[in-house]
C-alpha cells in the first residue's frame, strides 16, 4: 500500500490519539528505516527508545524465529526457561535482585508502585515523584507523572501523590513524612528533556528512604539496558534502588517490561498479589536474552560511550555556529540538545531530509541513536542537522 492509502485507512479506522509524522514505515534495518515509497531515513530516535540495538538486530530476529517455532506462549501456571534465564542475566548485570515480567513500561511502574506499598508499613501510602517526570499513561503511573498536561481532562487523579522539583534536595526533605511508601525518579528524565540527576540527589534519596523505611524506586524504562554506557542509569552513581523498572529497549523491539527488586523486597510479592497474563512469555524473553547477548558479544556498551562522546563533540561544534543551540546534556547515547526556541520545525525539516530525531518539551531535541550506531552514521545525521539549522528552520 502507498502512504496516502495507509493514512486514509487510519483516518477511518484508527483512533487519532497520536500526532503522527506523515510517513508509513514498512522496514527497518540497523539504524535505517524504509517508508512505503522506499525512501531511506536515518533513525536517531529508533522506536522511541525501544530499538536500542537498532532495528531488526539479526540476533534478536533469529532468537524470535527459533522460539516462535517451539512455543509462542505459555501461562505462568508453569515454569518457563527463558523467563528464568532472562531474570538471571538481568540480575547479574543489575543489583542482584529478582525480577517480575510484564509487557510495557507503564505496567512495570505499576508493579513497582504496588510492590512498594505491599512491602512497607500499612500507614505508608504516599509516593513522591518529580516535576518533569514521565512514568506512562495508565491511571496510577500518569498520576505519578508530575506534568499537568498529562492530567488534563482526567481529574481527579489518584490520591497519595506529592510532586517535588527534580534535583531539589530541600523540597524532597520537606515532602518526606512517615506516610511515604516510595520515592520514584528516573536517573535521567527522558521525556522531561534529558535532565540528569545529580550525585547528591541520588544519595539523598537513598538516605531518606533508608532512614524512613521507604522504598527507592528508579524508573529505568528509558535509561536502562546500556544506552547510557552502563547497563542501568543508576550504575553511574554507585547508588542502588530497592526496585527498578525496565521496558523499552529490553526486548529489542518485542513488547516486554520488567521490574527488579532486592531479594528482601521481592519476597513481598507473594502469589495472588500481582500478575500479568502475557508477562514473561517465552517469545518476549527470547528476545530479551538475545538483546543482552548482542550487547555483550558486539561490545555495544563501549560503543555507546564512544559514540556518545563523539556525538556530543559534533553537536558542540554546531553550538559554536548556531545560537539557537543553548546547551547539550546527557550520558552516553541519551543526548538532549537544549534550544533557545521551538524545535518542532527542525524535526520536520530533518525528516524531509531523511533524518529522524525527536523534540520533547517543545525546546529539547533528543538524539538517542541505537548502541550500534557508527561514526559515519553520526556524521551523516549531524550534516543534515547542520544544513537544517543553516537554513534557520
Ligand atoms: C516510556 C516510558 C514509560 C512508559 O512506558 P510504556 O511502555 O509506554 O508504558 C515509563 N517510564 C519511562 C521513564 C519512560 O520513558
Amino acid at each position: 500500500m502507498k502512504t496516502n492509502e495507509i493514512i486514509e485507512m487510519f483516518d477511518k479506522y484508527v483512533i487519532a490519539n497520536y500526532g503522527r509524522l506523515p510517513r508509513a514505515i514498512v522496514k527497518g534495518e540497523g539504524n535505517w528505516l524504509f517508508d512505503a515509497e522506499g525512501n531511506k531515513i536515518l533513525d536517531m530516535f529508533p522506536g522511541w527508545a525501544v530499538s536500542g540495538i537498532g532495528h531488526c538486530h539479526p540476533k534478536v530476529v533469529e532468537a524470535i524465529q527459533e522460539q516462535a517455532g517451539k512455543l509462542l506462549h505459555i501461562d505462568n501456571t508453569f515454569y518457563i526457561e527463558n523467563q528464568g534465564k532472562l531474570a538471571m542475566l538481568l540480575s547479574e548485570r543489575g543489583f542482584g535482585g529478582k525480577c517480575f515480567f510484564c509487557n510495557s513500561g507503564a505496567e512495570a511502574v505499576e508493579a513497582a508502585m504496588k510492590l512498594a506499598r505491599r512491602h512497607t508499613a500499612p500507614e505508608k501510602y504516599k509516593y513522591i515523584t518529580t516535576e518533569g517526570s514521565f512514568h506512562g499513561r495508565t491511571f496510577a503511573v500518569v498520576t505519578a507523572t508530575a506534568q499537568p498536561k498529562y492530567h488534563e481532562g482526567f481529574m481527579p487523579m489518584l490520591p497519595g501523590f506529592e510532586y517535588v522539583p527534580f534535583n531539589d534536595i530541600e523540597a524532597l526533605e520537606e515532602a518526606f513524612s512517615d506516610e511515604v511508601a516510595a520515592v520514584m525518579i528516573e536517573p535521567i528524565q527522558g521525556e522531561g528533556g534529558i535532565n540528569v540527576a545529580t550525585q547528591e540527589y541520588m544519595e539523598t534519596i537513598r538516605n531518606l528512604c533508608d532512614t524512613n523505611g521507604a522504598m527507592m524506586i528508579l524508573d529505568e524504562v528509558q535509561t536502562g539496558l546500556g544506552r547510557t554506557g552502563k547497563w542501568f542509569g543508576h550504575q553511574h552513581y554507585g547508588v542502588e534502588p530497592d526496585i527498578m523498572t525496565m521496558a523499552k529497549a529490553l526486548g529489542g523491539g518485542a513488547a516486554i517490561g520488567a521490574i527488579m527488586a532486592t531479594e528482601e523486597v521481592a519476597a513481598s510479592l507473594v502469589p495472588g498479589t500481582h500478575a500479568s497474563t502475557f508477562g514473561g512469555n517465552p517469545l518476549a524473553c527470547a528476545a530479551g536474552i538475545a538483546v543482552i547477548e548482542a550487547i555483550e558479544e558486539d561490545g555495544l556498551l563501549q560503543n555507546a560511550i564512544d559514540m556518545g562522546k563523539y556525538t556530543r563533540e559534533k553537536i558542540e561544534e554546531l553550538k559554536a555556529k548556531y545560537p539557537i543551540i543553548d546547551s547539550v546534556r546527557g550520558k552516553g547515547l541519551m543526548i538532549g540538545i537544549q534550544l533557545t526556541g521551538p524545535g518542532a520545525d527542525i524535526v520536520s525539516e530533518c525528516l524531509a531530509k531523511g533524518l529522524r530525531i525527536n523534540c520533547t518539551q517543545g525546546t529539547v531535541l533528543r538524539f538517542m541513536p541505537s548502541m550500534t550506531v557508527s561514526k559515519e552514521e553520526i556524521d551523516s545525521a549531524v550534516r543534515i542537522l547542520d544544513g537544517v539549522l543553516a537554513k534557520g528552520a
